[in-house]
C-alpha cells in the first residue's frame, strides 16, 4: 500500500491534505499527515543537515525523516521559490543515500519552477484512475481553498484586537481550521466565507489607541507558527494589532505580479529585487510606517542571505522615517524565554513612544 507524507509547514498542511485526499479517491494509498513542527522534527533535521544551511531547510527535512520513520514510502516535497527549490535534490540524497530510506520521492519543483506535466505524471503514480480534468478542477478548488483560509484568516488577524468575546473567536477559528480539512466544493466555500465574515463582525468592538506592530521577514518563519516561538499568536493573545502580509496565496498566486509595484514603491531604499521576500520585507515596512504603525519585528531563520540583505536597509529606513524594528534570527539553539524577554522590552518601548 502506498503511504504518502509531505512536510509540514503550519496550517497549510491542512490544505494539502484536503488536497490528495481528493485525488487519492480511493485508490490503494493511505495519507499520513505529517506532525506539527516540535523540537523533536528540529532535532531530526539538525542532526542530519548540512550545519550551515538555512533552518526551514532543517525543519522540512526532520519533518520527512519523522514521517518515513511512522511508515511513508512515498513524499512529496511541495516547497519552491528561493533555495526550496532546490531543498529537494539534496533532501533526496540525504534521507537515500545518507540515512538508506527506501521511498519514492516526488519532487515538484525543478529549481523554482514548478514542472506541471513532470509533476501530473508522478502525481498519477498515487492514483493511476485520476483523469487530467479531475486533476485541474481539484487545484482550481485548492485555490479557491487556499485564497479563502488566507483571506478570513488575515482578516481575523487584523481584528482580533477589537474582539473581546475571546471563546467565540476561537471557536469561529477552528472551524476554519477543520474545513481546510474537509471541504468539498466551492459553493459551499463561497458559504463559509459569508457565515464567517459576518460572525466575526458581529463580534467587533471599538477600541482606541491599540498598539499596531507589524510582522516581516522570511516567509517559513513567517507562516510556520513554532519556528518563530509563536510570536504572532503571542502578540494578538496581549491585544495588539498584528499586520502580516506573507501568506502561501500571496507567495503562489500574486508575488510575481506584485513585486514591480514593491520595488517601485521602495525605489528610495532598492533598486532591484534582493530575493526570496527581502523586497517584500523593506517595502511592506514602507507600508505600515505610511499606515501609521508603532514598529515593525523582522523575522527570519538562520542562514537566511535574503532576509540579510534586505537587514541594513530596513535600518537605514528606520534611521531616516525614527521608527523603531526589531531584528530576531532563529536558529535551533534558540531559548524561547531569551526571544519573548527581547519581545517585551521591544513592546515596551514602543508603548512608551506612544505615551
Ligand atoms: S528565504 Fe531564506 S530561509 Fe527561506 S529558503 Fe531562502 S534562504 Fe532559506
Amino acid at each position: 500500500m502506498i503511504v504518502v507524507s509531505y512536510p509540514n509547514i503550519g496550517e497549510y498542511e491542512r490544505i494539502v491534505y484536503n488536497f490528495l485526499n481528493k485525488i487519492i479517491d480511493n485508490s490503494n494509498c493511505k495519507i499520513l499527515r505529517p506532525e506539527k513542527n516540535n523540537k523533536k522534527i528540529l532535532e531530526l533535521g539538525e542532526e542530519n543537515s548540512p550545519t550551515n544551511v538555512c533552518t526551514p531547510f532543517k525543519y522540512t527535512l526532520g519533518s520527512m525523516i519523522n514521517s518515513l520513520n511512522k511508515g511513508a514510502n512515498v513524499i512529496i516535497q511541495i516547497g519552491g521559490g528561493c533555495r526550496f527549490g532546490y531543498y529537494a535534490q539534496i533532501q533526496e540524497k540525504i534521507l537515500k543515500k545518507d540515512m538508506g530510506y527506501k521511498f519514492e520521492f516526488i519532487n515538484l519543483y525543478n529549481g523554482n519552477k514548478l514542472e506541471f506535466f513532470t509533476a501530473v505524471k508522478k502525481v498519477k503514480m498515487l492514483n493511476p484512475r485520476l483523469s487530467l480534468q479531475k486533476l485541474l478542477k481539484e487545484i482550481y478548488f485548492t485555490i479557491k481553498l487556499l485564497r479563502f483560509s488566507d483571506n478570513i484568516l488575515t482578516y481575523i488577524r487584523e481584528n482580533e484586537c477589537y474582539i473581546e468575546d475571546k471563546e467565540k473567536l476561537q471557536s469561529i477559528k477552528n472551524n476554519i481550521l477543520n474545513d481546510m480539512l474537509k471541504i468539498k466544493n466551492i459553493s459551499e466555500i463561497n458559504l463559509k466565507r459569508k457565515e464567517c465574515e459576518e460572525e466575526i463582525d458581529t463580534l467587533i468592538v471599538e477600541k482606541d489607541d491599540v498598539l499596531k506592530i507589524g510582522i516581516v521577514g522570511e516567509l517559513y518563519s513567517l507562516m510556520d507558527p513554532f519556528s518563530s516561538s509563536f510570536l504572532e499568536n503571542d502578540l494578538l493573545k496581549k491585544g495588539y494589532k498584528i499586520k502580516r502580509y506573507t501568506t502561501a496565496s500571496y507567495l503562489l498566486l500574486d508575488k510575481n505580479k506584485s513585486e514591480k509595484k514593491l520595488l517601485k514603491d521602495s525605489k528610495q531604499y532598492l533598486k532591484y529585487k534582493i530575493g526570496a521576500d527581502g523586497t517584500e520585507s523593506v517595502a511592506h515596512t514602507l507600508e505600515l510606517i505610511d499606515e501609521g504603525y508603532d514598529g515593525v519585528i523582522h523575522i527570519k531563520p538562520f542562514g537566511c542571505t535574503p532576509e540579510i540583505n534586505a537587514m541594513p536597509i530596513l535600518k537605514k529606513i528606520s534611521d531616516d522615517y525614527s521608527f523603531p524594528i526589531m531584528f530576531y534570527t532563529f536558529d535551533t539553539l534558540n531559548s524561547d524565554t531569551g526571544f519573548q524577554t527581547r519581545v517585551e522590552a521591544f513592546i515596551d518601548m514602543l508603548e512608551m513612544r506612544k505615551k
